[in-house]
């Protein structure tokens, strides 16, 4: 047995699914941890240098979107990869140029049910809209834009600035219905997203004083002028198109609208799913597609808003697709939820499918694309002219946003294969159509049932310290909430102190033993419980269920009052922490000049000589109960603990 299993201590943590909610990182700390992770460690909230995609000067990967250039045609679609400040930047850094940030809605109290994201094989979720407050969402782009400058302003890609490649274009998301839409909140958001020069102000002001330097940066506040709309299931076509309308003549905004796969309608997307790609488990629901916008409609819908938008010098786009909405059949999400949306390679086939209708019907409609995207089949969506063409579920899978570079790096390779400099040359000369390419792809057995096998489980529980340490859980986190410290191992009996006559007297309190170095913990201010880590860690648990989960204030600490968990603060130069271990509650408070500990469970208080972990003398609250034990196995592993997440020499969440 490894570490505090053999002490009975594993990280016992049984999550109420209501609770898990995501925490907004101060901007200090992002900036702080970002700059000294890449001056000390070459990685910026944990991607390696070596991953950040810098473009090829003797190319031009650019694309017109809604009238103006984008850097490149791929990015984040709106998900998981564009909720929190980090990932926003993790998506610029790995070569994201167009940036879907998550969609926002009036109902900004959502209850997701929790896991949200099954990456096991094709990928499904439950999840939806953003799980911040309008406000907070707000913060969390602008900053995300601002860690973007820095990252331009700071050299970060490791050259100098390069507008031509560099710069990003964000498009908001809205849903999903028309009150909603048209709500006060709603439209002071997209206002605010438009301009923000207050909150940026605001954020400006908060930049810590040894980074004074870039207060005076020239921040962009004029953050996006253009929209992506999305629709609840069975949202009727003339509510679609009030929405679309109200965005383009109110808001002022370009507008791209999301059309969902069930426009394909339920014989040619069940024919695809089971007869030509295997999927038979896979079941779709005649409601789902007789309530959804039906072709028709959706044509003379597209026609009308053409119309709007060139009278009013925007422009609308269609993008295909949505997720497929499907019963739920598997046992990863509650039984409760009676559907759930699949995405992945099945749903790459289906668009694509989608897409040659479309272009059949409407040739001159741009369309952009996302749906079972990844970096073999990107080269081709972008053969096609879609523009952009957005990734989430690929990003899921292990590596996470380190797989982004890639697909631009197969784009380019076509391209010199091709002779081309320009994306519209390569379109040109590679000359692929929509049916040839839907075609293509519906007979590559790639796409096909069984041809992705679940994650590998190794037949062994994590706990508290010591695993596989295969680094997997760093990148399937879009948050960014899993991270890596260092610790000594340490295996030895210890001493634990029991209250007898109103003394604290020694008694053999069992082994601690921590055996690897490289020890793994979770940010829990940044984790949603999505349980995307959990699929491809090959022991079984989940990381940021056994892991030790550090929380960023004792407010957040204290919300989410039960399972283990920890809080450390600084106070000067001395460390405290707070430790829920077993049921229990700890104090350590570690003062590194004297290299005192003070260690408690506030009935038994022991000191110890910190560097030796060795006790030095204790005492007894008075109220004290006769038997009681202060168990020192807590505190080696809280000692392990605090030093490894407060060792300089590398940043994490905790120490930022
Ligand atoms: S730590 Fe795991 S469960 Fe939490 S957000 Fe990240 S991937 Fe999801
Ligand atoms: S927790 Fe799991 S995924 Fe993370 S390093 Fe350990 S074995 Fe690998």
């Amino acid at each position: 047995m490894s570490g505090l299993s053999s002490l009975g201590m594993t990280a016992s943590f049984s999550y109420d699914p209501h609770v898990a909610e995501l925490v907004p990182a101060p901007f200090a700390h992002l900036l702080r941890r970002m700059l000294r992770e890449a001056e000390r460690e070459q990685k910026v909230f944990d991607l390696p240098d070596r991953r950040f995609w810098r473009g090829s000067p003797d190319l031009d990967l650019s694309v017109r979107v809604h009238g103006r250039r984008v850097a490149n045609p791929a990015g984040p679609a709106a998900g998981p990869h564009g909720q929190m400040a980090q990932n926003v930047l993790l998506s610029w850094l790995a070569g994201g140029r167009f940036i879907e940030l998550k969609t926002v809605q009036v109902n900004d109290r959502l209850t997701v049910p929790r896991p949200c994201i099954d990456m096991e094989t094709v990928g499904y979720n439950v999840e939806w809209s953003q799980e911040l407050r309008l406000a907070e969402s707000l913060r969390e782009y602008v900053k995300g834009s601002m860690l973007i400058d820095v990252a331009r302003a700071e050299g970060l890609l490791g050259r100098p600035d390069d507008p031509s490649r560099d710069e990003p274009v964000l498009d908001l998301s809205v849903g999903y219905d028309l009150a909603g839409v048209r709500s006060a909140a709603v439209r002071s958001w997209i206002a605010a997203m438009k301009d923000a020069r207050a909150e940026v102000e605001g954020l400006r002001r908060e930049i810590p004083d040894e980074l004074r330097r870039l207060r005076d940066l020239g921040f962009r506040a004029a953050l996006s002028d253009q929209v992506t709309l999305s629709t609840f299931h069975g949202c009727p076509a003339d509510e679609i198109e009030a929405m679309a309308v109200f965005l383009m003549e109110e808001m002022g905004l370009h507008v791209t609208v999301k059309l969902n796969p069930t426009l394909l309608g339920k014989e040619a997307v069940d024919g695809l799913l089971h007869d030509v790609l295997g999927y038979r488990e896979v079941e779709t629901r005649a409601e789902d597609f007789d309530g959804d916008l039906q072709w028709g409609p959706a044509l003379e819908m597209t026609d009308r808003l053409a119309e709007r938008a060139r009278a009013l010098g925007r422009e609308l786009r269609l993008k295909l697709s949505n997720t497929l909405v499907v019963r739920n059949h598997r046992r990863v999400f509650p039984a409760g939820e009676p559907v759930m949306y699949l995405s992945g390679a099945p749903l790459h086939v289906i668009t694509l499918s989608l897409v040659e209708r479309v272009r059949r019907a409407r040739p001159g409609v741009p369309l952009s694309f996302s749906a079972g995207v990844d970096n073999r089949n990107f080269p081709d969506c972008v053969a096609l002219a879609l523009a952009p063409v957005t990734v989430c579920t690929d990003l899921l899978k292990p590596g996470g946003y380190a797989r982004l570079p890639r697909y631009l790096e197969n784009l380019e390779e076509r391209m010199r294969g091709l002779g081309v400099r320009t994306v519209g040359d390569y379109v040109a000369a590679a000359a692929l159509d929509a049916s040839q390419a839907a075609a293509r792809a519906a007979a590559d057995p790639r796409y096909r049932a069984g041809s992705l096998r679940p994650p590998r489980k190794i037949g062994r529980r994590l706990v508290l310290f010591d695993c596989l340490s295969c680094d997997k859980c760093l990148p399937a986190c879009p948050n960014d909430a899993n991270f890596v410290f260092e610790t000594e191992p340490l295996s030895r009996e210890y001493e634990s102190f029991r209250v007898a006559g109103g003394r604290a007297v020694p008694v053999s309190g069992g082994r601690f033993e921590l055996r690897e170095r490289r020890q793994f913990g979770t940010f829990q201010d940044f984790c949603n419980d999505c349980g995307n880590c959990d699929t491809f860690c090959p022991e079984d648990g989940g990381p940021y269920l056994q892991k030790p989960r550090f929380y960023g204030t004792l407010e957040t600490f204290g919300r989410r009052s039960e399972g283990d968990g920890f809080c450390v603060e600084r106070r000067g130069r001395v460390a405290v922490m707070w430790g829920r271990l077993r049921g229990a509650s700890y104090r350590l408070e570690v003062d590194p000049d004297t290299d005192q500990a003070v260690f408690s469970d506030g009935r038994v208080t022991v000191e110890l000589r910190h560097r030796e972990r060795t006790p030095v003398g204790a005492s007894v609250a008075p109220d004290a109960p006769e038997g009681h034990t202060l168990d020192v196995g807590a505190y080696l592993a809280m000692a392990a603990l605090l030093d490894g997440v407060l060792d300089s020499r590398r940043a994490n969440p905790v120490s930022a």
